[in-house]
């Protein structure tokens, strides 16, 4: 079967192959990073786990990095609701990837032979998306795929089989610089550099103390993506489009939680529960207190 009919066949957008050696120039990165601004607790914080195959699933000789793409229509939102990032307007991504690769596994014959990883393991999946040859790594700091730009959600399956690999594409950002200048955090520092504990998109996750000037973001942050030109022409994501518009918080005061569950627990951006949303529209409101006035 060829690449092109196993990605209908498991409704996946991407599918690449590549060697399960331990990455080796990311060590230098993530122990700068650590150094300079910690890790985020959302991430694995043993830095050989985040490299190295081997120590999530033994023996392990290729490693299969597919995606889907998650680009959703932009909305306008109304007066006091919050924001939803566009991969939290279809559902879960997680789920999704799990089946899609549960179905890759059947297709290529690797159920006794392999590993699904789908996002709760600290391998870094872009690294291995890049030299799986999906794409170079921008100054967003997200995989940038040619034809599906910083929009593909990944998984990764690793497996003692061994395929012919696809070799590491090149690609440059250039001068651009776009998303340095608009990031609302000031999280990208410039050479690839990000603070994790800027990004609004960890503190929209996040009930910790400091500053949370989220604007209107209820969950997540696309605003690297919006601006970057390598998504100019990125098509649509082919997953149903649940949320139309905005979130107010007269939605969700009164549930409980298991009513919040209900109503939202099928989309990514509910994952911390109604006591995050409760916080972050705290947030919310000052802004649009702020957008009143101006
Ligand atoms: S998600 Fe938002 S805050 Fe985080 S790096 Fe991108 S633009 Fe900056
Ligand atoms: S906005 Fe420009 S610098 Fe940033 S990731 Fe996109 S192409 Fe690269």
């Amino acid at each position: 079967m060829d690449r092109e009919a196993i990605l209908k066949k498991a409704g996946l957008d991407v599918l690449g192959f590549c060697s399960a050696r331990p990455l080796e120039k990311e060590k230098a990165y993530l122990l700068d990073r650590q150094a300079h601004f910690g890790l985020c607790k959302y991430e694995g914080q043993r830095i050989e786990e985040r490299l190295d195959p081997s120590l999530h699933y033994s023996p392990v000789k290729s490693v299969l990095v597919f995606g889907i793409n998650t680009k959703t229509r932009p909305i306008q939102l109304k007066k006091g609701q919050g924001l939803l990032a566009g991969i939290s307007r279809i559902p879960d991504y997680h789920t999704v990837l799990k089946e899609s690769g549960n179905k890759l596994c059947q297709l290529l014959k690797l159920e006794d032979q392999a590993k699904l990883m789908v996002d709760s393991h600290p391998l870094m999946e872009r690294a291995f998306a890049q030299r799986a040859g999906l794409g170079y790594i921008g100054e967003n700091t997200a995989l940038i795929h040619p034809v599906y730009g910083t929009y593909l959600a990944l998984g990764l399956i690793l497996t003692e089989k061994t395929f012919p690999y696809d070799g590491e594409v090149g690609g440059t950002c250039s001068s651009c610089k776009l998303c340095i200048k608009a990031c609302p955090g000031g999280a990208l520092k410039g050479g690839g550099v990000l603070d994790p504990m800027s990004c609004l998109s960890y503190k929209t996750q996040s009930l910790e103390e400091g500053s949370r000037q989220l604007g209107p973001r209820l969950y997540g942050c696309d605003v690297c993506q919006e601006v970057c030109p390598k998504n100019k022409h990125v098509p649509l994501t082919s997953l149903d489009q649940v949320l139309k518009e905005g979130i107010s918080k007269e939605e969700i005061q009164d549930l409980s939680n298991r009513e919040f569950k209900k109503k939202y627990g099928h989309l990514t951006g509910a994952w911390r529960g109604k006591k995050q949303w409760m916080e972050n529209f705290k947030s919310i409101e000052a802004y649009w207190a702020r957008k009143s006035k101006e």
